[in-house]
């Protein structure tokens, strides 16, 4: 009989009772060193007092009025992002998914408002992911993920990532934006080079196009920056957030240029819960400590610690560990066995990590993680490698060399 709990996840069979910092507590008392966050969502630890307190205080407060009023947590909330980026507005909802649909109403509506209603189509990338909307699947573009769900949304064109030309050859008259991560997540931790930002960015410029990052993941500190873009050293039309902004909390954002968000005007764009009191006190408990002076320089050194550890272990399992990929602490390992056998052997060793696709093993720990959690990440991930290594030698053929 099918589960009350529909059962679209194939879940560990693991229930945390509690958490602290980087680390989650089973009932039992096994603990697990958290390198999934959630999924990268819970950007400040577990059980963050900061963050606990704000969101209780919120809670007995009021916790949701609706956008029929005056929410001064989220007017804070967003004054905070717009000081701290490119952005001259934001609009709040619920999810990163959301977040992109928003994203590409903005960026069809501005380009239909400035006089070209026929430019509606995303320019999307190979490898992306978006989310699981019906729109959203197909800016993704998945077969998997589409299979079984109708035709495909119009408007969303697929090319090879980090190929100009493919990108140059695909602009058509009806092209209203480009739509891209800025570190594609899901699909194996693959970066975007500087250099193709900066082209996407004057090709926009020079046609008339907005650039959309998809910052679900990479932003809010995840890389060592606020948003990943900044490392290119270009700025957005507009782009979307969620996942480490409520530290664990459901909130999603859109960040917008005037050029683009002042299209939004009343009654375009909508949600019932985006924003709501609750929610941005936890956005703000956040930023209060991600913005805090020399946060985000000790996400890097973290981020740099982990890398060369990870680079050594590179060298000491070569039948194990492939190749390192991405910044700061938006981790990816390409793996020579299944990468479902890592996941699986990490977490036996103690380490919560998360699969992405290309046969990659993605940590994306909690961004307050301590120097030492660093060295314990590394020494679990060398105990599931051992123990890797040891079953593919007992499996192997008698008498086989290794
Ligand atoms: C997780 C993610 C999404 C979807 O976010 P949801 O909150 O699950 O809807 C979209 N884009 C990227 C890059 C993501 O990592």
């Amino acid at each position: 009989m099918i589960p009350a709990l529909m059962p679209t996840y194939n879940r560990a069979d693991l229930a945390f009772e509690r958490g602290d910092g980087a680390w989650l507590y089973t009932a039992e008392g096994r603990r697990f060193l958290d390198c999934a966050a959630g999924i990268a969502s819970c950007s400040v630890g577990h059980g963050n007092p900061h963050l606990v307190e704000a969101i209780s205080t919120q809670a007995a407060r009021v916790m949701h009025v609706s956008n029929l009023f005056r929410v001064p947590q989220a007017e804070r909330l967003a004054e905070r992002l717009v000081a701290a980026s490119f952005a001259d507005s934001v609009f709040f909802c619920n999810s990163g998914a959301e977040a992109n649909e928003g994203m590409v109403k903005a960026i069809r509506r501005a380009q239909a408002k400035n006089g070209h209603p026929e430019r509606t189509d995303l320019l999307c990338f190979n490898g992306a992911f978006h989310g699981r909307t019906l729109a959203m699947l197909s800016a993704t573009g998945n077969a998997a993920y589409l299979d079984g769900f109708g035709e495909r949304a119009p408007g969303f064109e697929h090319v090879s990532f980090n190929n100009m030309n493919a990108v140059r050859a695909a602009i058509t008259p009806q092209t209203a934006g480009i739509l891209l991560e800025p570190i594609q997540g899901e699909s194996g931790i693959k970066a975007a080079d500087i250099r193709f930002l900066q082209e996407l960015r004057s090709m926009c410029d020079e046609f008339g196009l907005y650039l959309g990052l998809d910052e679900v993941q990479t932003g809010i500190g995840r890389t060592g920056k606020l948003f990943a873009h900044e490392w290119a050293g270009i700025e957005p039309d507009i782009c979307s957030s969620a996942k480490g902004l409520g530290g664990g909390f459901p909130i999603g954002a859109i960040l917008a240029k005037e050029e683009v968000a002042k299209h939004l005007t009343p009654g375009t764009h909508g949600t019932t819960f985006g924003g709501n009191p609750l929610a941005c006190a936890a956005g703000n408990a956040v930023l209060d400590i991600i913005l805090a002076p020399g946060f985000l320089e000790t996400v890097v050194e973290r981020g740099h610690y982990l890398a060369e550890g990870i680079d050594a272990l590179t060298i000491a399992f070569p039948d194990i560990f492939s190749e390192r990929r991405g910044l700061g602490l938006l981790i990816g390992i390409k793996c020579i066995p299944p990468v479902g056998d890592l996941v699986t052997a990490t977490r036996e060793a103690g380490l919560l990590t998360v699969a992405a696709g290309d046969n990659v093993l993605r940590l994306v720990p909690p961004l307050t993680l301590t120097e030492q959690d660093c060295a314990d990440i590394l020494f679990l991930l060398r105990n599931a490698a051992e123990t890797l290594r040891v079953e593919a030698q007992l499996a192997a053929p008698a008498g086989a060399l290794s």
